[in-house]
């Protein structure tokens, strides 16, 4: 088989086959058929469509997982070539068919290899983009049925010249927090607001009292944090007081106790505010992803390792954080890991389209180094 060839047919397959989180049938029976065809032991299930291949060399007790996300967004494609989707209103617009054809390509190339010691797990995740595919692995005992030393996982980064690295030491992408406040009140009559109490001027109080949080009570510099108040409901019309007005939104910062911090301090503000109007508040806040931290002696591996694939000319090892967010996070939390960018082409470019909009594609001149990448990540970690 000659793989370069193979895995642009594997790529260009999958894109025509996009599937929202788990409900990636398709996806996962041809990633677990591949992983079989190889030899790779496949243990499916693990986080509903989710599966994990095994591949053990040698006697020693060292390993290393690497991880690649599976499924697509709802989005409908605008792309006209051969393999465009063909599920209308869903698309591989995040390019994880270019995650999973380079973590093959690595499961093929180390299936034909003997010159390392210790075991590969190859962690097939899904519904990465609603933020639940890696924890629902995690439930179903990913890193308590088997002994995983670190996991690495490699996102292409449109914007970037292709094969280009980024790699974090510490700091690489938010958490993601949505909130709810509910302020309750008597209503009332336009013309009479003396008569009942009125929730909306209370609400938009509550709104701009909000952004003093992030503004003056955190530091501009170490405790960078975005907080959108983004919908406003209320069950008023144009001469009724409503009774009730919900303001929902969304949160990101970059560490887990600025995140407890903020959750704290917006509910201080919300009983605070509706206190002083007399009011009663509900208020919810529900942390969807956690922020993206890597450590820094994985970080250095990766960076030693794409160094050598790509020259020390394409490997920034300082990249600034983003404010998107990432549910690799929580596998994170559970053992050594590091999360790495690698350029889809520069803007204007082949494969510089941004993510997630309807003419993005992944470019599969990124394949190979994908597949080199992972492979000299293995023998670095399981040198014999
Ligand atoms: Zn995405
Ligand atoms: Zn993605």
């Amino acid at each position: 088989m000659c793989l370069a060839k193979a895995i642009i047919e594997w790529r260009q397959y999958l894109h025509t086959t996009p599937e929202i989180g788990f409900e990636e049938t398709v996806t996962a029976d041809f990633i677990a058929h591949k992983l079989e065809s190889f030899g790779i032991d496949v243990h499916r299930h693990i986080g509903k469509t989710g599966m994990v291949g095994i591949l053990k060399r040698g006697t020693s007790d060292r390993s290393i997982a690497l991880r690649a996300d599976f499924d697509a967004i709802p989005v409908q494609e605008q792309n006209t070539f051969g393999y465009a989707s063909q599920r209308a209103g869903m698309m591989h617009g995040c390019g994880h068919d270019g995650h999973v054809a380079m973590l093959l390509g690595a499961a093929y190339q180390l299936s034909q290899d003997t010159n390392f010691d210790g075991t590969v797990y190859f962690v097939f995740q899904p519904a990465e983009e609603q933020g639940t595919g890696a924890k629902a692995m995690i439930e179903d005992g990913l890193f308590t049925r088997w002994k995983m030393d670190a996991i690495y996982a490699m996102h292409n980064l449109p914007g970037l010249e292709v094969g280009s690295f980024l790699i974090s030491p510490d700091s690489v992408m938010a958490s993601e927090n949505h909130f709810s406040i509910e302020i309750h009140a008597a209503g009332g009559h336009a013309a009479m607001p003396h008569l009942g109490s009125d929730p909306v001027l209370v609400a938009c109080n509550v709104v701009s009292t909000l952004q003093g949080i992030i503004t003056r009570n955190l530091d501009a510099i170490h405790e960078p944090a975005v907080l959108s108040v983004t919908d406003i409901k209320t069950n008023g019309g144009a001469n009724v007081i409503p009774t009730v007005v919900t303001l929902s939104g969304d949160t990101r910062c970059f560490t887990d106790e600025t995140q407890a911090y903020i959750k704290q301090a917006m509910e201080r503000v919300v009983a605070g505010v509706t206190a002083a109007a007399g009011l009663d508040y509900r208020f919810t806040f529900e942390n969807c992803v956690l922020s993206t931290i890597n450590n820094p002696d994985k970080s250095d591996v990766a960076v030693r390792v794409a160094k050598k694939i790509v020259g020390a000319a394409k490997v920034n090892d300082k990249c600034k954080p983003f404010c998107i967010s990432e549910d690799f996070s929580f596998m994170q939390r559970e053992i050594p890991s590091s999360y790495i960018l690698v350029g889809n082409g520069a803007t204007g470019e082949k494969g510089g389209v941004p993510l997630h909009l309807p003419h993005y594609d992944f470019n599969d001149d990124l394949l190979m180094i994908g597949v080199d990448f992972w492979v000299a990540l293995v023998h670095d970690q399981l040198a014999r």
